[in-house]
């Protein structure tokens, strides 16, 4: 099967990790890890549970599990710290007539929607949403007076997603939950620096093919006792986001490969030199940015003067992705105020090129 007798369109992500685009590509390494895995069978229990460790060692916690989503990692992990070793929670997970805490807070900055809302992951782990501060506005004290005798945990979401002004770092939320004992779980599933947070948190809360570059699947990492509960609703809810074997020794052989890999800013900023031609364009200004989390990338933005070219910055990314045989998706999360940028992570060789041809006839009219 091939894209043509599919008859879809080539893509150039210029975007990021993207989950409507496929989220990454993967390497050759990775690829044979993977048929190993597809061409053996295995006790599934013993693969499970060694590569949880394995995959704690380089996160650095205590033990791990691997899941087919960030997503189902999420919802796994409140139906862990809600249920804790009662196995009859497994069969009824969702039974309201079972006594125990459900509440889950989540900063109202950091209740958001990465594609799917978050808070539908919390009740799909059997937690109940409790939103605390407001959209603009979360202190620490805020958090500590939405603690009840029913908190059964405090998520935590690390993303460019959130809110980032005005709300309770992460470092002042990690030190409440451990003076209140209520389990604090980090969702950082775009984030890099993957063994950061080993000390802040219970369960860490990871993707395994957005910055970890393996294949679709999802991590929960943390304290051995909360992965344990966890683990049990494997056989409930869990069965429905059942991982593959293909997908472990695929995302074991990212993650050894990402603890001594990826670009260095220095690396993506001359990658995406050849975009500095545009720059030369009337109503054209073209400058290097960094990430507004604070992460180690850093882009091209592109600014369009409407003005001066007589298309705006939305006509240009629309007809980029609307391309009669590339379809281009840059980051254009800003384009209504007259820029997009470039992303240089998830692009494949001579993308530059093609992308700078691209916008020059796109702004000269040409297109
Ligand atoms: C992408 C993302 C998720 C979901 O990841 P999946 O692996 O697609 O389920 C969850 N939280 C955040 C912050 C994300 O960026």
């Amino acid at each position: 099967m091939s894209s043509s007798s599919l008859q879809l369109k080539k893509v150039i992500n210029a975007s990021g990790r993207m989950t409507i685009l496929g989220v990454s590509t993967l390497s050759e390494r990775v690829l044979e890890e993977m048929a190993f895995g597809a061409q053996n069978y295995f006790e599934m229990d013993d693969l499970v549970n060694k590569a949880g460790k394995k995959v704690a060692e380089i996160i650095g916690t205590e033990d791990a599990l691997i899941t087919n989503s960030a997503s189902a990692s999420i919802a796994l992990a409140i139906a862990g710290v809600i249920g804790k070793d009662n196995v009859s929670l497994v069969d009824h997970l969702h039974d309201g007539s079972i006594d125990c805490d459900r509440e889950v807070l989540v900063m109202k900055g950091h209740n958001v929607n990465y594609g799917a809302p978050i808070e539908v992951m919390i009740r799909l782990g059997g937690g109940e949403v409790k939103e605390v501060g407001y959209a603009n506005e979360c202190t620490v004290s805020q958090m500590e007076a939405a603690i009840s005798e029913k908190t059964a945990a405090v998520i935590y979401v690390k993303s460019h997603h959130c809110v980032q002004k005005n709300m309770a770092s992460l470092f002042e939320v990690s030190e409440l939950c451990k003076n209140k004992k209520i389990p604090l779980l980090l969702d950082a599933a775009a984030e890099e620096d993957i063994d950061a947070y080993g000390e802040v948190a219970d369960l860490i809360i990871l993707s395994g093919t957005k910055a970890i570059g393996g294949p679709t699947s999802g991590i929960l990492a943390g304290k051995g006792n909360f992965i344990t509960y966890s683990k049990l609703h494997l056989k409930g809810i869990g069965r429905a986001m059942k991982v593959g074997k293909e997908q472990i020794f695929g995302l074991l052989q990212a993650l050894e490969d990402y603890s001594h890999s990826g670009k260095t800013k220095e690396e993506q900023r001359d990658m995406i030199m050849p975009l500095m031609e545009l720059d030369q364009l009337p109503g054209v200004r073209v400058t290097i940015v960094a990430d507004e989390a604070g992460r180690e990338i850093c882009r091209a933005r592109v600014q369009i003067d409407d003005s001066l070219t007589n298309c705006h910055a939305l006509d240009v990314v629309r007809q980029l992705k609307e391309g009669e045989d590339i379809a281009i998706y840059t980051r254009d999360y800003h384009a209504n105020l007259g820029s997009f940028d470039i992303d240089p992570r998830p692009l494949l060789d001579g993308d530059i090129n093609t992308i700078t041809e691209s916008v020059k006839n796109i702004v000269s009219g040409e297109a």
